[in-house]
């Protein structure tokens, strides 16, 4: 029979060994790492790393507002502002998309002239006509740095989960894969992931939800504390200078 100490000493050993790995004597279907059986017949079994990374859009990624008159002032008066703020407009619903429609050239014209006009990218919008899409700070490192974790074996997958309606959805991801130069894709909620899956987003209720249909967690499990499934990142709403995506990449490394 292997003692606690037979166990410890495997341990350590294995530990010496193997100092990048997060090693488990005992098997969870939560963490990757190695199982070693006890009875009779020693065993090891390294589990996959079949983890999938899912990243929510909005707030998470980029924030994407409409285009009012008050947004075109914005811009016109502040040329070189790093916050990009949320403003309300004079206009009833109704009428954003044919003043936007109407005013697009001098739009268009104002924001090349933005300093920092690389963060920003006007696209349709089926509500608004026209929507403007703020890419988050550092959203360039953070999908690389996680690239590289599927590179190195440590993550399997990396999706864009959003509650979006489908073709906008496309449109969102096409467009953060252009800014960033990678090749997300949506995911697809029929695949069930792998219980040491993880989310990162902006919204803990919502990210919940999203947990449960990709099947990472529980439907009873909603409501009980997901941290070690959810890396939470504040809302992004315009402010260049934000870099919690940095954080947020740290976060999942230790994760992995
Ligand atoms: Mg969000």
């Amino acid at each position: 029979m292997i003692t606690k100490q037979h166990k410890t000493f495997v341990y350590n050993m294995l530990d010496t060994l193997l100092e990048d790995l997060t090693i488990n004597l005992f098997p969870t279907s939560h963490t990757k790492g190695l199982y070693i059986a006890a009875h009779g017949a020693k065993m090891i079994f390294m589990e996959a790393e079949d983890s999938t990374v899912l990243l929510d859009m909005d707030e998470t990624m980029i924030h994407v507002i409409k285009l009012t008159p008050e947004i075109l002032e914005f811009f016109q008066k502040n040329p070189d502002s790093q916050n990009i703020p949320a403003l309300k407009t004079n206009l009833k619903s109704n009428e954003i998309a044919p003043w936007a429609k109407e005013n697009i050239k001098q739009i268009q014209k104002t924001l090349s002239q933005y300093k920092y006009k690389t963060f920003i990218k006007i696209i349709p919008h089926e509500q608004y006509g026209y929507g403007l899409i703020i890419f988050r700070p550092h959203i360039k490192e953070f999908i690389d740095g996680l690239q590289e974790l599927i590179t190195k074996h440590d993550l399997q997958d990396l999706k864009v989960f959003t509650a979006n309606k489908q073709d906008y959805a496309q449109v969102l991801v096409d467009n953060v894969n252009e800014h960033v130069g990678q090749n997300l894709e949506l995911y697809n909620p029929s695949q069930p992931l792998k219980p040491s899956s993880m989310i990162v987003d902006d919204n803990k209720p919502l990210a919940g939800g999203k947990l449960v249909r990709a099947q990472i967690i529980d439907k009873k499990d909603i409501m009980s504390d997901n941290t070690q499934h959810l890396v939470h990142v504040p809302a992004f709403r315009g402010d260049l200078n934000d870099k919690a995506l940095l954080q947020a990449l740290e976060d999942v490394k230790e994760r992995v």
